[in-house]
């Protein structure tokens, strides 16, 4: 890694050099499994490790496929891996029904059936019958947990993933946006597929509860979570802080903690490396909320980050940036966001629906961003942006 002197002799040559990829480049967020046939590119690829999200029913063992064909990281394996992730994105979150404390079946007649079932969790409350049918029957939450669960037993380095709110989303109707347009037999069934949207959201209180009772597991098996934020940055922070509240870190002065430091476990390690405390615990304990928290494509204020980066808050936040979805245009809010993140909290992130070159190009493209914006020489930014990426993972 440079130093400060090396980074600030860095000239508009070195920008233009050719990515250092050879020093490991790591995908923090994408979504392969939307293209099956991708999978065989990803060997050629010269990303390093891949993130891979689940999002909706039809994705969860695809995720888990993609993952046995590739082989499982291991921290000390510098090998090409992926990393699963499993979980249920907020715009496939009408198709849970929450049973925890309920009886009864939401397929069954009557309080639980699937039309009563759409009308309690999305809003404006539905009443079209060819909509609500074409809607697929509702699976009950304990069923989502007990399958990621088994999947994260399974798997040792996955984490939660893609969960989150949004407010902005509205679900595809039944209608096609273009009469001619054809399935793409390539793309996983599941998706938006053509569907003009309909007028209808996912009531908040209902992505909460989800969000939740995903995070909830992520702190039992002490995962990181991969989460996804729009139109709803409040919301978000409120939910995320819900699950420690109780558990705040407590505040103490630099003179405090040297007093305390005979008696402290983790002497001599925390003032170097403050983000390992969360993980030295890692696998003794249980907590409501998650070791490790990183919202991808992270488009909240500069302002909002130093709520996630309160030394009080016991979860190790990362933000992650994206070409597509941060710099899709100029931004200079984007730019900003940058700047604000701590040098050891970013990640980058293609966000992508298919492995292969775009996906290399378009994390090029992030990184090059990210290091300009830092002013990182790229060894250095390609470097830095590694070893965050797993300590995101790893710990
Ligand atoms: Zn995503």
């Amino acid at each position: 890694m440079s130093d400060m002197t090396d980074r600030k002799t860095k000239s508009v040559e070195e920008y233009e050099a050719p990515l250092p990829w050879h020093l490991g480049v790591y995908d923090a967020h994408c979504h392969p499994t939307d293209t099956v046939a991708s999978l065989e590119k990803i060997a050629t690829m010269k990303t390093k490790a891949l993130t891979i999200m689940a999002t909706r029913d039809q994705d969860q063992s695809l995720v888990a496929q993609f993952a046995n064909a590739l082989g499982q990281a291991k921290p000390e394996d510098p090998g090409r891996f992926l990393i699963p992730a499993f979980g249920w994105h907020p715009w496939f979150s009408h198709q849970i029904w929450d049973d925890r404390g309920t009886t009864g079946s939401p397929t069954a007649e009557g309080p639980h059936g699937k039309e009563s079932h759409y009308r309690s969790v999305l809003t404006p409350v539905p009443d079209e019958a060819d909509f609500l049918s074409s809607l697929p029957e509702p699976r009950p939450l304990s069923a989502l947990l007990q399958d990621i669960r088994a999947h994260l037993e399974h798997y040792q380095t996955a984490l939660i993933g893609e969960v989150g709110l949004d407010r902005a989303f509205r679900i595809p109707g039944t209608e096609l946006l273009d009469e001619e347009y054809e399935k793409d037999p390539a793309s996983t069934p599941g998706g938006r597929e053509g569907r003009r949207l309909s007028r209808y959201r996912v009531d908040m209180n209902h992505q909460r509860s989800i969000l939740l009772a995903q995070l909830n597991l992520a702190g039992e098996l002490q995962r990181p979570v991969s989460v996804h934020g729009v139109a709803a940055h409040g919301t978000v922070y409120e939910t995320l802080a819900s699950t420690w509240r109780g558990h705040e870190r407590s505040v103490v002065s630099r003179r405090q903690k040297k007093d305390a430091r005979p008696n402290h476990p983790l002497s001599g390690e925390d003032e170097e490396f403050p983000s390992s405390k969360v993980s030295v615990f890692a696998v003794t304990r249980s907590t409501p909320y998650p070791p490790r928290i990183c919202l991808h494509s992270y488009s909240g204020t500069a302002g909002t980050l130093k709520q996630y980066l309160h030394p009080s808050v016991p979860v190790d936040f990362y933000f992650s940036f994206s070409s597509l979805v941060n710099f899709s245009s100029r931004s200079d809010k984007a730019v900003e966001v940058v700047k604000s993140v701590p040098d050891d909290k970013i990640l980058v992130e293609s966000d992508l629906h298919a492995a292969g070159d775009a996906m290399d190009e378009l994390i090029e493209k992030i990184v090059r961003t990210v290091c300009r914006i830092k002013g990182w020489s790229l060894d250095h930014g390609v470097t830095q942006l590694g070893a965050n990426w797993k300590h995101f993972i790893f710990g």
